[in-house]
């Protein structure tokens, strides 16, 4: 008998909460590196934060519990708006036809920007056109942000991903379907397709692929709010070393459909041994800190205003 169930046959209220969250993390065991750029990360302001995600620089961050529970509650109140668009007359298909049990996915790059789509669907009431249905769930600062400014402005990563999505299935519009998680109001945006966007959006993916330039930073100091912020903060403001594995070694190459391979080796590279690396590992000279970038972030960083003095602090 355990320890737990022996305290007169009942776990503590804490440990019963802690159980829950330690049941999500086990549910999310994976490694978090991921495999190819989610579609919606294209649309980030800073494109050497997507490259450097992607190129396995820096170790992901690993959510708790707590958090875990968090997106779960996301999903299910996206799952709740393609219920409603059923409700009023909506013909909705979450699943792709070809493969019944597989959401929608979509590919571009080679296969190495990789997303899948909420559904298809078309408002049966105005006998109107298939569109993408995207949905989505905001906390509420986000939400009325959204609603005021339009998602290309407020979501500007949720306005790539329905682009590309657009772009990839021949869509002309799609629904921006979105929640707000504090008090479940609802809204609605139509986005149409923006063939010049999506270009531009497949140039800047291009030249992440090409993994021979290293993109420039957003900001060279490491003060401004997303570098502040940002997982990538180590590597592009302080010096840190990039990770060891064969995405940081210069051996290694994104080939055709998403796959990788180690020219050293004449190999293809599978998860795993991605992560190992080898002894014959060579950090991409890509990755160096140039002298310049160095030096900048030194300059932004002694020019870095000192902490406010808060109005009721003594001077
Ligand atoms: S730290 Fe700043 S410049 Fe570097 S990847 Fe992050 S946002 Fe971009
Ligand atoms: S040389 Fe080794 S570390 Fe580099 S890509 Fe090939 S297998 Fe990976």
């Amino acid at each position: 008998m355990s320890e737990q169930q022996s305290y007169h046959g009942r776990r503590t209220v804490e440990e019963i909460v802690d159980a829950i969250y330690k049941s999500y993390e086990a549910d999310n065991e994976g490694d978090g590196l991921p495999w190819s750029i989610r579609p919606s990360s294209i649309g980030d302001e800073c494109g050497r934060a997507v490259q450097l995600a992607w190129m396995w620089v820096t170790a992901p961050r690993k959510f708790d519990g707590r958090m875990l529970g968090l997106f779960e509650a996301g999903k299910r109140a996206e799952d709740e708006l393609i219920r409603d668009l059923k409700r009023i007359g909506w013909e909705v298909i979450e699943k792709d036809p070809a493969r019944p049990t597989k959401q929608w996915q979509a590919k571009v790059l080679d296969g190495h920007c990789k997303g899948y789509l909420d559904g298809i669907g078309r408002d049966r009431v105005v006998s109107g056109p298939w569109m993408l249905l995207e949905m989505k769930s905001h906390n509420n600062k986000s939400f009325n942000k959204t609603k005021k400014y339009g998602v290309a402005a407020a979501k500007p990563e949720h306005y790539a991903q329905m682009q590309l999505y657009m772009h990839v299935f021949g869509l002309e519009v799609a629904v921006y379907s979105f929640t707000n998680k504090d008090n479940s109001e609802k809204w609605k945006e139509y986005v149409d397709y923006d063939a010049s966007y999506v270009e531009r959006l497949l140039e800047k993916g291009s030249m992440i692929i090409g993994k021979r330039v290293l993109l420039p930073r957003i900001s060279n100091n490491p003060d401004y709010f997303k570098c502040r912020f940002c997982d990538h903060k180590g590597f592009c403001h302080e010096g840190a070393v990039p990770e060891r594995n064969c995405r940081t070694c210069e051996h290694s190459r994104a080939l055709a459909d998403g796959a990788w391979g180690c020219d050293k080796h004449k190999c293809a590279l599978a998860h795993d041994l991605m992560k190992a690396g080898c002894t014959d590992y060579q950090l991409n000279p890509m990755l160096l800190p140039t002298a310049e970038e160095t030096a900048s972030s030194r300059r932004s960083r002694s020019r870095a205003p000192a902490a406010p003095v808060c109005e009721d602090q003594e001077a």
